[in-house]
């Protein structure tokens, strides 16, 4: 036990927090099952608070979260180190714990508050809430090895500057509602776009025609329908994200993390269509951290790859080559959850400068503790989901069958955990986390989360930990 004096009456400590600094004891405790920040004597800068037991309590909020990482500055997110990092998205706002269990002994820096604006909508949260659940669950491991927080597919310049102003360090930006669909377009209207742009003439004496050596690739060459598509399709996006960049250096100029996030395109990313954007990019002044192409194949969410692991090889193999030659950037995979045939293949042909997100997953171990310690919660759960699938699966790229699901009122409660082993059921379930975390049984699932805390880190623990043993950065046992 520890030797924490003067906690409150009934309040359980979790001991791995407990800090010393300017003369008070600090420790993350339990209280009538809410998570509290217990002080043994007032410090400077926690606005919320209040007398209990010989010290003081303060509620588990952004301000703290703050105030904390004014004490202990290795709580405040950080740049990408070179090497290898992944992104442990938390839709739900419980999983660090057991994220940084999972990432024990692994060669790889985490980024533990990950989520985008459009998953904050869903949920009902925002950049603030996760942050501070990042912040309070590396506090309450006791772990001081540091970690990033990406504000994820930023669509405007706004939520990038709020996340900035908040403590973020990593900047995904998504242009895709910029991209424009130039495939079905006539020779001739594409040409005469192009023309119509201020920049071609200045463009095509830059690319058409030209041998641009490509160690490991061979060469690019660009003709003249080569940069016009490009420059149709990508341009716009090009122009967002630098406007998005130049706003952050503004706000952030002793640096931070900028990605280019090309993976929700309609169309795969040809090494040529990385080679323009990066160049481009570039004679803008921005600089990447990384890169995320969309590959050949399809990549769904939580479940594994589909398409050809030798057109994720090609891909990958070129765009290392192109990150390598343009500036030494990570090659981003979004959607990275439970691709496990993929994640030999990065750890061979990535050469360390990958970078993985994943989120949906955590959510689904979220679930598999629901269905094993309350499954009548995991009923509801199911229900809605199946309800409400036509409508949430619609920004998403799935093949789920619903009939290949095993009638619900058919399995016994042991039986439960297999709908999360089946591929269409786990789909339905992931992509109803919206529906579920905004209304009352997501309230009930976080109850449920914070009973059986140890069973959910175990088992994030294992299942994250199988994802960075895969990827050949952790060892195996
Ligand atoms: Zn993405």
């Amino acid at each position: 036990m520890s030797q924490v004096k003067g906690l409150p009456e009934g309040a359980k400590i979790y001991e791995r927090s407990v800090r010393e600094v300017s003369g008070a004891i600090l420790a993350l405790v339990k209280l009538a099952g809410e998570k509290r920040l217990f002080l043994s004597r007032p410090l400077p800068g926690f606005p919320e608070l209040e007398e209990a037991g010989a010290g003081y309590l303060a509620p588990l909020t952004f301000p703290t979260a703050q105030a904390l990482t004014r004490h202990f500055p290795e709580l405040r997110p950080r740049g990408l180190p070179p090497g290898p990092s992944f992104g442990f998205g938390d839709r739900i706002g419980l999983a660090t714990p057991g994220h940084l269990r999972a990432l024990a002994g692994a060669r790889v820096f985490p980024v533990l508050a990950q989520q985008s604006v459009r998953e904050n909508t869903r949920t009902g949260r925002n950049f603030q809430d996760v942050l501070a659940s990042a912040i309070f669950g590396a506090f309450q491991e006791g772990y001081r090895g540091g970690f990033g927080a990406d504000a994820d597919h930023l669509k405007s310049v706004e939520a990038a500057v709020t996340a900035a102003s908040l403590g973020y360090s990593m900047f995904t930006c998504d242009p895709s509602h910029l991209l424009r669909s130039v495939e079905r377009l006539p020779e001739d209207e594409l040409v005469a776009r192009f023309h119509a742009l201020p920049q071609a003439e200045e463009l095509a004496q830059t690319y058409v025609g030209k041998n641009i050596p490509i160690k490991g690739l061979g060469r690019i060459r660009f003709s003249e329908r080569d940069l016009a598509a490009a420059a149709v399709k990508y341009l716009p996006a090009v122009e967002f994200a630098a406007h998005m960049y130049a706003a952050l250096k503004e706000k952030l100029p002793a640096g931070f993390d900028f990605e280019l996030s090309l993976d929700e395109a309609d169309t795969p990313t040809s090494p040529m269509e990385h080679y323009f954007v990066v160049r481009e990019l570039q004679s803008r002044e921005v600089e990447l951290a990384s890169l995320a192409p969309r590959f050949g194949g399809v990549l769904e969410k939580a479940v594994d790859y589909r398409g050809s692991l030798e057109v994720f090889r090609r891909d990958l193999r070129a765009h290392i080559a192109l990150a390598k030659i343009l500036g030494g950037y990570r090659i981003s995979l979004h959607s990275g959850s439970d691709k496990f045939s993929l994640y030999p293949v990065l750890a061979r042909e990535g050469e360390g400068m990958w970078h993985v997100k994943t989120a949906g997953t955590s959510y689904l171990v979220a679930l598999e503790v629901a269905a094993r310690f309350a499954p009548g919660l995991f009923r509801e759960i199911m229900r809605l989901s199946c309800e409400r699938f036509e409508e949430d699966r619609a920004t998403y790229h799935l093949s789920t069958d619903l009939s290949r699901i095993p009638e619900l009122d058919s399995l016994s409660d042991e039986e439960l955990p297999q709908l999360l082993e089946q591929e269409d059921s786990r789909q339905v379930l992931h992509v109803a986390f919206g529906s579920i975390l905004s209304g009352r049984l997501g309230e009930e699932l976080r109850r449920v989360l914070i009973q059986h805390e140890e069973e959910y880190a175990e088992a994030l623990a294992q299942h994250l930990g199988r994802h960075l043993i895969e990827l050949e950065v952790k060892g195996n046992g």
